[in-house]
């Protein structure tokens, strides 16, 4: 197919995007890595007149950390820059994982954060170690700025609660407590390069007793949007985790899921997958908190 005619902006500013947006409208669209941008405009006729680059935008890509408010990751930061970011891979390792292993050192050097969650694939890597640390995004559009929790974001395949001349200007992420763990797991029909059949994350923080005070799941590639597992969280909090309440949480994660046959894999290989990822995520996280404990 060949690719249509448009035109690059290349804005230098967010004041600048922002006009760009509302000149341009309805054949405009925000152009971070373009990794899944130019696959639709060559692959799948998606017509686009204008596109607005975030490549000389002031700020875009940094990724910083502070102790008291967490992470902040720009619209425009890099996945390899994520991934390979010191505070990431220590305080969030589930993310510099998915950050690391997705796609292809050259996607990876090109794509990034922002633009894997607006894509919003139901197997987006990045989206349920971010929906497992409790991320939300903060976005901007002429006059207004707003910021929408990750798990409030997905309503469809390729769909979510963006408005049109709305843009993420950048990724919030809490910073994990004291006795805390966190990990994702994720599994494809080829060890590399493959989208993923099946995505687990998990979040945990312990009480001094080893209780978990706080829990989050989330799971992707098995069902229309990357979701959260709130009734196996419910299950895990207030609760010292043995071998036996780990395999219930399992299998209510399983509940959570929606999962279809497709070419990556079928919808009980996925529904088997998610009870056995679940239960060794939560193992991981379970270690890692009481490392930090001691
Ligand atoms: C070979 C290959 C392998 C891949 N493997 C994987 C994989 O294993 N796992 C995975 O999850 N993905 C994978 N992908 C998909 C893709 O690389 C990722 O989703 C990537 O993170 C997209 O980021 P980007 O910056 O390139 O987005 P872009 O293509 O630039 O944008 C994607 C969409 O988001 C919008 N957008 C981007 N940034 C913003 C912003 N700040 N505000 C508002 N809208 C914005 C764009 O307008 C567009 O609609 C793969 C892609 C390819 C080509």
């Amino acid at each position: 197919m060949a690719m249509p005619h448009f035109q690059v902006h290349q804005p230098k500013s967010m004041e600048q995007v922002l006009d760009l947006m509302s000149r341009y409208r309805s054949g405009m669209k925000i152009l971070a890595g373009g990794t899944d941008l130019m696959m639709k405009m060559h692959h799948a006729g998606l017509q686009v007149e204008h596109l607005i680059s975030l490549n000389r935008v002031e700020g875009m890509r940094t990724i910083s950390w502070a102790e008291g408010d967490g992470l902040v990751i720009a619209g425009g930061a890099r996945l390899s820059d994520v991934g390979k970011h010191p505070e990431v891979q220590k305080n969030y390792p589930g993310l510099a994982y998915a950050c690391s292993v997705m796609a292809t050192p050259q996607i990876r050097n090109m794509g990034t954060v922002a633009g894997n969650l607006v894509n919003a694939a139901p197997s987006a890597d990045t989206a349920a170690p971010l929906l497992a640390h409790g991320a939300s995004l903060v976005t901007v559009e002429r006059g207004a700025r707003r910021q929408i929790q990750l798990k409030d974001f997905f309503t469809g395949p390729g769909l979510t609660v963006l408005e049109p001349l709305e843009m993420v200007e950048a990724i919030r992420v809490p910073a994990p407590p004291p006795r805390s763990g966190s990990a994702y797991m994720r599994l494809s029909a080829r060890s590399k390069v493959d989208i993923a059949a099946v995505g687990v994350a998990g979040f945990l923080n312990l009480d001094l007793q080893g209780r978990v005070i706080r829990c989050r799941l989330a799971l992707a590639a098995v069902a229309p949007t990357p979701v959260r597992c709130f009734e196996a969280e419910q299950m895990l909090e207030g609760q010292v985790p043995d071998e036996e309440l780990l395999l219930r949480v399992g299998a209510s994660c399983v509940r959570s899921c929606k999962p279809i046959d497709d070419v990556r894999a079928t919808a009980a290989y996925r529904r088997a997958m998610v009870q056995v990822l679940a239960q060794r995520v939560l193992m991981q996280c379970l270690e890692t908190a009481q490392e930090d404990a001691s």
